[in-house]
């Protein structure tokens, strides 16, 4: 039987009845994960096996960073790693890359080359494993380069294991690389985070060697742990619909009946289909070598998060892209389109991704984790206050850090941390701070045990303090977790900025240490001299601790009091990196040269005003070959239906009502999305204006053009309404 609908829905389910009948003959073919984990990933145990112990070793030092591979090694290793790739089936080799906007870049070379004798032999030179020279000249500079100055180089960071990328008929050797200009600027994301890990290190090892910890420590690294939230619409919806093709979100679309008000979805049973998805996505990272921990359903209908192990910060950044991009790959063959962005449906839960960051010391120390008797553990409580400090102090830099115009979307909006950027420590952090701001602490408060009143359950261990959903970052244990990260977002331009203002905060102790303690180098003198420190410390920056409920409104009034900037939109926020504080900052410890910061900026708000254009003209087009056609179909038969009955002799007064109340709105839909069209951004207005244009200028009428659509959605027939609706889209068969 064939259905006609007026979307393709048919497909839709057509699509995962194909799913269904897969999925019934595939479930003996799974392999273990243990089996698969690493299996595509050139990683230490790999290398070890096919290196020489020297090469090895010149390598494991490449690795930690204490020396540079030499050319000879280099062509070893490349040798060696050609050979483990083409025995996988490996093709082509790439230098992937994080460019400034996008994801990910790759440009493929073959990996075999004519030998001139008619053979093809596999061939990778330890130069082309170092260096990589992709045309720089259509990826953004932000005004490092004109146009015509194309040169740029990818540089193998050797820190991150090279991977197979796996389709259907090829793999390709996927090198992980920084991307410079031909000046040598950092045109990625990876580079200035590399530098932040750098600068880290260096300042956390001068507060270890004050508490005489850095005994056999070489490194002091940070950690992340980045959960991903995403939705999943049927692929088929998601294609007729032009605003989530070009723009990840809708754009119209009225609030459905029933969406989150039960709380009904969060941990919910998750849809078989998902699960298949879920599984056949864990299947891929784990050959990945990328540890999906977690799984299971958020909080809207359709919302869905998987969070990994937390590992070395620039491993798990790449990680982080690969996971983005193999949701959005693995989602497809199971009938559905993975949505990343922020805010794709209005009313409802957005997505965010959670950065769970610590520091730890390479020999697996974790330094925020705070052990039992916590008042005794004076390091651990330095760590924390020159985070505290650092957040107090750029609190402006962390909002600008996750800026961007879908992100604007939710931070502030009711399921989001506010933009206003506060800190939760919890019960027993908070008790241990007040106790060192005025003299020596003297306890740690305990959580005990819980009773469950039946003996059939088991005591539980209480944690020392409730959680606190809506703090930007929240104190979790023995780490601290940024929560304002976008969905959408790499995450490593946050954790360089992370790592960046807590470098500064510690070298900030280091050096006042060394001015008031240098006398008292160990034992109590030492002690002492810290905890003036730090008990200065928590005086000039407590203001920024809070572990109320950050969605209120006394909030944002009590926050205004304490000096604590509140920065709600993109075009608010960005300027603050162009301060010459920041400038300093990121210039002193080596993470970012003026001119690449200032660069950075400007392609925030171009990219801002970019997809702000594009929201704009894509709500345009849908408006006046979409929704106005359909609405004046309805309205045709509404007034026929008039006019047919009061011929019949007929009174409808109630229909007539009707019917020109619906005029009235179509008319307002009209002349909005006239207004709309006429929104063009005035000329001369430079980067800073044109974001503040869109804010003040645009977004207010493209408001009012979907708020009188979705009107409409509720009065037209719907066989007649051209998009998919909520409900469709959030309805997962
Ligand atoms: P929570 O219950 O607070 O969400 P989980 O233990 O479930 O904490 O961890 C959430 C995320 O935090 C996971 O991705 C996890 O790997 C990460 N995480 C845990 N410990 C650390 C750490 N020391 N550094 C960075 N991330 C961490
Ligand atoms: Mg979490």
């Amino acid at each position: 039987m064939t259905m006609t609908t007026r979307h393709p829905q048919g497909e839709a389910i057509a699509a995962s009845t194909r799913w269904q009948a897969q999925s019934e003959n595939s479930e003996s073919q799974k392999q273990p994960l243990d089996k698969i984990f690493g299996a595509d990933v050139f990683d230490t145990r790999s290398m070890r096996k096919r290196l020489t112990r020297e090469t090895f070793e010149a390598l494991e030092r490449a690795m930690d960073g204490r020396e540079r591979l030499s050319a000879q090694d280099a062509d070893v290793v490349a040798k060696a790693m050609k050979d483990w790739a083409v025995e996988r089936g490996a093709t082509h080799f790439t230098h992937w890359f994080q460019p400034m906007t996008g994801l990910t870049a790759e440009k493929h070379d073959a990996l075999l080359t004519p030998d001139g004798e008619g053979h093809l032999v596999s061939k990778l030179s330890g130069k082309s494993l170092i260096q990589g020279e992709p045309d720089a000249s259509s990826f953004p500079s932000g005004g490092l380069r004109a146009t015509f100055e194309a040169r740029g180089y990818t540089a193998w960071d050797v820190s991150s294991p090279a991977f197979l990328l796996r389709g259907a008929n090829y793999a390709t050797l996927c090198i992980p690389t920084a991307f410079v200009s031909w000046n040598g600027e950092a045109l990625d994301k990876k580079t200035p985070l590399l530098r932040s890990i750098e600068a880290l290190s260096t300042q956390a090892m001068r507060i270890l060697k004050i508490f005489g910890t850095d005994e056999g420590v070489r490194t002091v690294g940070s950690s992340l742990g980045a959960e991903q939230e995403y939705f999943l619409v049927d692929r088929n919806l998601f294609y007729a619909r032009p605003d989530l093709v070009s723009c990840d979100r809708t754009l119209f679309g009225a609030t459905p009946p029933k969406h989150q008000q039960l709380d009904d979805h969060y941990f919910g049973s998750i849809p078989p289909r998902v699960l298949s998805f879920m599984s056949e996505a864990e299947e891929e990272l784990a050959r990945l070598g990328i540890p999906v921990q977690t799984r299971h359903n958020e909080v809207a209908p359709g919302q869905y998060e998987f969070a990994p192990l937390f590992e070395s910060t620039n491993i798990a950044c790449d990680h982080q892209a690969l996971t983005m991009e193999t949701i959005k790959r693995v989602a497809g063959r199971y009938g559905f389109a993975a949505i990343l962005h922020e805010k794709p449906f209005a009313g409802m839960n957005g997505s965010g991704k959670h950065n769970n960051w610590s520091l730890s010391t390479d020999t697996g120390v974790n330094l925020l984790d705070p052990q039992d008797e916590t008042h005794t553990n004076l390091q651990f409580m330095t760590f924390v206050c020159a985070v505290m400090r650092a957040v107090h102090l750029h609190g402006d830099v962390l909002r600008a850090t996750i800026a961007s115009a879908s992100n604007d979307h939710r931070l502030g909006a009711n399921e989001a941390p506010p933009a206003i950027i506060s800190m939760f420590l919890g019960d027993m952090l908070t008790d241990l701070i007040g106790q060192l701001e005025t003299g020596t602490p003297s306890r740690t408060i305990k959580g005990g045990e819980l009773d469950l009143g039946a003996n059939a359950l088991p005591a539980l261990k209480r944690d020392s303090g409730d959680r606190n959903r809506t703090s930007p970052l929240a104190f979790t244990g023995n780490k601290f977790e940024f929560r304002a990260v976008g969905s959408a977002a790499s995450v490593a331009w946050p954790n360089t900025v992370i790592n960046t203002i807590v470098s500064e905060s510690l070298d900030f102790i280091a050096d006042e240490f060394e001015r008031v303690g240098g006398e008292h180098p160990s034992g109590e003198g030492r002690d002492l001299a810290v905890k003036q420190i730090l008990a200065r410390i928590i005086t000039e920056h407590k203001a920024v601790l809070f572990d109320g409920d950050g969605y209120t409104e006394e909030w944002e009034v009590e926050a205004e009091k304490r000096g604590l900037p509140n920065l709600r939109s993109t075009a608010d926020a960005l300027p603050v990196l162009n301060e010459p504080k920041v400038r300093t900052m990121f210039a002193k410890y080596g993470v970012l040269t003026n001119d690449e910061l200032e660069s950075r900026v400007e392609i925030f708000r171009e990219k801002y005003a970019s997809q702000m254009r594009i929201e704009a003209e894509q709500m345009v087009v849908i408006a006046r070959t979409m929704i106005l056609p359909a609405v004046c179909q309805h309205q045709r038969n509404l007034a026929e239906t008039v006019a047919s009955t009061e011929g019949a002799g007929v009174d409808c007064p109630e229909l007539r009502d009707e019917l020109d109340g619906f005029v009235g709105l179509v008319g307002q839909l009209r002349e909005a999305t006239i207004i709309l069209t006429e929104a063009g951004v005035p000329p001369g207005l430079d980067s800073q204006e044109t974001c503040r244009f869109f804010r003040d200028s645009v977004i207010p009428i493209m408001d009012a053009v979907r708020s009188i659509s979705d009107r409409l959605e509720g009065l037209v027939e719907a066989s007649l309404w051209p998009l998919p609706t909520y409900s469709e889209l959030l309805t997962l068969r």
